[in-house]
């Protein structure tokens, strides 16, 4: 199946201390790779030091719009680049995102859940927390948050909507309590009327999947939720990963659209003809 291609709004810039590359050198393998639209969304500063080793701290923020702005100028006609931000949803900082929010006109909000409780589930240097966990309560949990993330109110776009699998870890396949946790998630998502990102970067970590994986892409497409493309490049030559592979994924559930943001405004773009 030959489709075309759709925007890919997750990457980040060495500001988040753990990726590579300027946002030209984005830009440029953007174009290599036959996009014509792409959307920052660097890890967002958070409030009280929280995971302050992983993201960029409120100072650089300035510095983050200005480096976009021009980048966005300079490849004007060539290539569309949107300026978001992928922010942590953790209960207790929501009124600090939300002045995040408000100190730029934005193209899209990423709220990702990457944090249970103090526990940052996906992070290699806590994998050992891994070790006797209750698989199936981490996954309840997890779900549980990006439900309420959805309802939050903050967030275009929930990022990477099944992380929790990143490293492998997998709860029976008939579990009841986490097919439940996914559905009221979905049913959350649904009601606020946010949508879910495909990411390919579960593609390349331990648990080599899409996220999220195919039953939730099914169950969502079923309830109209619709979907963004994200690679979660963490350096250039990760922009457009994966891309036909999720778009392959969506149209075996029957998705033909993806989403499109400009300043937080939703509109739907086919990816087949
Ligand atoms: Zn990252
Ligand atoms: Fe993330
Ligand atoms: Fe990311
Ligand atoms: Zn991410």
């Amino acid at each position: 199946m030959q489709f075309l291609s759709v925007p890919d709004y997750h990457m980040h810039t060495p500001r988040c201390n753990h990726a590579t590359g300027d946002i030209r050198d984005y830009a440029e393998a953007a174009l290599k790779a036959g996009l014509d639209e792409i959307g920052m969304s660097d890890h967002s500063p958070m409030p009280d030091g929280f995971d302050p080793a992983w993201r960029m701290r409120r100072d650089e923020l300035e510095d983050y719009l200005c480096e976009a702005e021009s980048v966005r100028t300079a490849f004007a006609g060539r290539l569309t680049l949107r300026i978001g931000l992928e922010a942590d949803f953790h209960p207790g900082s929501e009124n600090y995102i939300a002045g995040l929010i408000a100190a730029h006109d934005w193209d899209f909000i990423i709220g990702s859940v990457h944090f249970i409780g103090d526990w940052g589930f996906d992070n290699p240097d806590h994998l050992d927390a891994w070790t006797g966990r209750d698989i199936e309560k981490a996954y309840c949990d997890y779900f549980d948050l990006v439900a309420a993330s959805a309802r939050c109110g903050l967030f275009d776009i929930l990022g990477h909507p099944d992380l929790i699998k990143k490293f492998g870890h997998r709860p029976p396949p008939d579990s009841r309590r986490v097919r439940m946790a996914e559905e009221h998630m979905l049913q959350a998502v649904r009601q606020a009327d946010v949508v879910l990102e495909i990411s390919s970067a579960g593609l390349r970590k331990p648990v080599r999947e899409i996220y999220p994986q195919q039953r939730i892409v099914r169950r969502a497409a079923e309830l109209g939720i619709p979907f963004t493309y994200g690679s979660d490049a963490h350096a250039p030559e990760d922009v457009g990963h994966g891309m036909d592979l999720c778009l392959q994924a969506l149209l075996d559930a029957g998705i033909t659209e993806v989403a499109t943001f400009v300043k937080r405004r939703r509109s739907m773009k086919r990816f087949v003809l």
